[in-house]
């Protein structure tokens, strides 16, 4: 089974995927969690580069630096994982680059991007997307004010543009299922828990 997370920063999904993760385990199953950008060292190296400030990251380059770090996540953990029978979640997968790099950044037309994602995920599909749907503003303020990384800079302009990629893979896609993340945290955590169950009855 293969699960990932999307949504603007400030959405929840870090609180809600450690309740799936925990449900699921109280259940017996296997449960490996990765975060995208990151998971193998190569993958958390090249997610240092994409969120340090300091840096200046061509729209282009922040691109496949994204789809670089995914490759090895899905090469080296996501799919031996998914093998040997494990529940995979994913903090954030391909559809962030289809809503941060492709709506947000407009770097390459959507077609293009979609037809990079596919390589970088070795052609994996998750099985189920949740969508932590939230306004700007909610998520604004469950922000951090203290330290901000490279991408999390960027103005209003651009984290409504990600919102509208999310609002529209979510209503095109069927394995997407969405969730108004302005719910008390234990709500959303059972309306999840209700769609998991859904599809894959324990
Ligand atoms: O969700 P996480 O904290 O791992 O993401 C790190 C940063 O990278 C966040 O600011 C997120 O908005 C951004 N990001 C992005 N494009 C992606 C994935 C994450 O801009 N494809």
């Amino acid at each position: 089974m293969f699960i990932t997370f999307e949504g603007i920063d400030g959405s929840g999904k870090s609180t809600q995927i450690t309740h799936l993760t925990n449900h699921l385990e109280a259940k017996g199953a296997e449960v490996r969690v990765f975060r995208d950008p990151g998971g193998p060292e190569v993958s958390e190296k090249v997610r240092e580069i994409l969120l340090n400030p300091d840096y200046s990251v061509d729209p282009i380059t922040e691109l496949l630096l994204f789809s670089a770090a995914r490759s090895q996540l899905v090469s080296e953990k996501v799919l031996p994982a998914l093998q040997e029978g494990a529940v995979v979640i994913l903090d954030r997968f391909y559809d962030s680059t289809t809503a941060y790099q492709g709506y947000g950044r407009s770097s390459m037309p959507l077609t293009e991007i979609e037809y990079i994602n596919r390589i970088a995920s070795h052609k994996r599909t998750p099985d189920l997307t949740i969508y932590m749907k939230v306004p700007l503003e909610e998520a604004k303020k469950r922000m951090a004010e203290t330290y901000k990384d490279r991408m999390e800079q960027a103005g209003d302009t651009f984290f409504n543009r990600v919102i509208e990629g999310f609002d529209r893979m979510a209503d095109k896609e069927e394995r997407f299922f969405t969730v108004d993340a302005t719910k008390p945290p234990q709500q959303v955590q059972q309306l999840i828990w209700r769609q998991v169950q859904t599809l894959f009855p324990a």
